[in-house]
């Protein structure tokens, strides 16, 4: 899966060097005074608490049991987002325009930001750092049926696949399809089926 995602051409311990530049750079600005010790944890603080995968999981979940959600959804992400009781703002920040995509039986969605790593951070939190990597960005576009492959999707030829680039302008994610057998599930219990990978494509929800 993401961390050792064939498609990659270096070495499994590129994030590793990643980690330690960020480190530095870290150490850097706060011995400058740019930024104090705890400036980094309180950002990273929010996102592992208010704004990550978690929001996008319940927006999905609800649209799954509740179609008239799910038409608020596809047709305005934001106005869902504010009929939901998430943190203030959960709106705007990276999130001014999002957008998401329906999977059918006929179409698969995959996102990607084929000019740097825009992402819909209100209900998907950070991207991952292989969404970031230049080589997904220029295969997924190319050859999406293949990615989609390594990263254990199988679609069958008549599914059409569709590729969504986000930019600073428009964020995209997808709305997967609602695994059969889930029929008697509560909202939590489906919420808790739902994954980042599912929600940009790279994966279906299985029970
Ligand atoms: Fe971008």
């Amino acid at each position: 899966m993401p961390s050792n995602y064939p498609g990659f051409r270096y070495g499994a311990d590129r994030e590793t060097f990643s980690a330690a530049k960020v480190k530095a750079l870290e150490s850097l600005l706060i011995e400058k005074g740019v930024i104090t010790g705890d400036t980094v944890d309180t950002v990273l603080g929010y996102f592992e608490t208010e704004m990550g995968p978690f929001n996008g999981a319940r927006l999905v979940a609800r649209a799954w049991v509740d179609p008239a959600f799910k038409e608020l959804l596809v047709t305005d992400c934001n106005a869902a987002c504010e009929a939901m009781d998430f943190p203030e703002g959960m709106s705007g920040a990276e999130g001014e325009h999002m957008r998401i995509a329906e999977n059918t039986p006929e179409v698969h969605n995959v996102i990607v930001c084929t000019l740097c790593s825009c992402y819909p951070w209100p209900t998907l939190g950070l991207p991952p750092y292989w969404f970031k990597d230049p080589t997904f960005r220029a295969r997924v576009v190319r050859e999406p049926r293949v990615v989609l492959s390594e990263f254990g999707v199988e679609l069958d030829e008549s599914v059409t696949i569709k590729v969504w680039d986000s930019s600073a302008q428009i964020r995209w994610w997808v709305l997967p399809m609602r695994p059969p057998g889930t029929e008697g599930m509560s909202e939590t219990e489906l919420a808790a089926l739902l994954t980042p990978e599912a929600m940009m494509g790279v994966a279906t929800v299985s029970v």
